[in-house]
């Protein structure tokens, strides 16, 4: 799960990282009441999840309290379009808004699960409030990357590694340490995949301060953090994937596709996807309904695919291996019963007892097409879809 820049800024302030005072608002009311209480100039912040809000308009600073609540009512409600979000964007339902700080120079930091060296990787560089991947491709040399091992934890010499590396001379050793070890402090007790901080800004008073904060955790630990709940909730996620969720499937919209998949297994999901794209189409989602999809979890799926107004053909790609194909034949024909398709329909079934799976679909009257193998599935859903 991905936090809001104000929920990750709740973890730091808990572990004693700096942070600017500042209030969440998702109405204007709300805003005024913020407003009220903090001390102008304020900068006001779309909370999405989306990086690059400043260049795209959802980060506006304000020298008033009257500039700053015009500036939440623009923000509030907008759909933010860039890189990130896709074609249909992200509407904005709340903003934090906080007291400006003055910046000196920004810095970057971040904690990510390294799956190379499978354990915490710290990265740091010179470069802050720019994307650390174009820092990487431009300047190499303005970025220190080092693993953390996780029974020896942050040590005093890493942190010095990173001081002197960072360090104009301006802010203390005591400062830069206290800040990783608030960092890898958070990254540890969220079961974090990564905290991120672009900026860190050294401020004129020589203070360090996380001006920007993204943390997303690991859904496996979900069990032992019954306050992801709350977290959650203060989230507008997909209701699609919320539905998937309740069923035990594995789902995600994709952006900008029009081929709607389900698929069994999260390996042939993505060899699924693969292939559509190279047949000069996009996927709608990943869709992995389980190796034990029971006739709910297929309605479940055909319901998702087909509230989707995005999806102009949906692709099932099943391999009965544990789950023989008669009865997922009979399981799509089932669940097809209560969901009614509006697009086009391909269905490939291989594996155990393909040939009664196939002759189930046939003899049922059920309007799709048939396919023999992923390429030819592949071909007939770009074709249906239109694209
Ligand atoms: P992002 O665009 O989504 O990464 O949002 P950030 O919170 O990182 O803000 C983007 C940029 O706005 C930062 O890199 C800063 O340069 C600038 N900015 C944000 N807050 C402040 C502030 O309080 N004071 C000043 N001077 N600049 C700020
Ligand atoms: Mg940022």
């Amino acid at each position: 799960m991905q936090l809001h820049e104000y929920q990750a800024k709740r973890l730091f302030d808990v572990a004693g990282i700096k942070v600017q005072t500042g209030l969440l608002a998702r109405t204007a009311k709300e805003a005024a009441r913020a407003i009220a209480k903090l001390t102008p100039p304020l900068v006001v912040k779309a909370q999405v999840h989306a990086g690059g809000r400043g260049k795209a308009g959802a980060i506006k600073f304000a020298q008033t309290a009257e500039e700053a609540q015009r500036a939440a009512e623009d923000i509030l409600g907008m759909t933010l379009r860039t890189k990130q979000t896709g074609q249909a964007g992200l509407v904005v339902k709340s903003v934090l808004i906080v007291e400006a700080s003055d910046i000196d120079s920004e810095l970057y930091l971040s904690i990510v699960t390294d799956r190379a060296s499978r354990g915490p990787m710290l990265i740091a560089s010179r470069a802050g409030g720019v994307d650390i991947e174009e820092t990487a491709e431009r300047d190499p040399d303005a970025i220190l990357k080092f693993e953390i091992d996780p029974v020896r934890g942050l040590t005093d010499h890493a942190c010095r590694r990173v001081h002197f590396f960072w360090s104009n001379g301006t802010f203390g050793m005591k400062d830069t340490a206290a800040l990783l070890k608030g960092v890898y402090d958070v990254y540890m007790r969220s079961d974090a995949t990564m905290v991120e901080i672009n900026p860190v800004v050294v401020t004129p008073e020589h203070e360090l301060l996380a001006l920007d904060a993204k943390v997303a955790t690991d859904d496996n630990a979900r069990f032992r953090h019954p306050e992801w709940e709350a977290w959650a909730k203060g989230h507008d996620r997909d209701a699609r994937e919320v539905e998937a969720e309740q069923h035990g499937l594995n789902y995600i919209k994709l952006p900008d596709g029009t081929i709607g998949c389900m698929v069994n297994g999260a390996g042939l999901a993505m060899a699924t996807m693969d292939v559509i794209k190279n047949h000069g189409a996009a996927p709608a989602n990943f869709l992995d309904v389980g190796g034990g999809a029971d006739v709910e979890a297929v309605t479940a799926a055909f319901r998702i695919l087909a509230a989707d107004s995005d999806v102009k053909a949906i692709l099932v790609n099943i391999f009965g291996g544990i789950m023989k194909c008669d009865i997922i034949a009979e399981g799509i024909l089932a669940a097809l019963g209560s969901v009614k398709l509006t697009v086009p329909l391909v269905v490939r079934l291989e594996g155990t007892n393909v040939e009664q799976g196939r002759r189930i679909i046939a003899e049922s009257g059920l309007d799709c097409e048939t396919a023999v193998d992923l390429s030819d599935a592949a071909e007939k859903a770009v074709a249906a879809a239109g694209a």
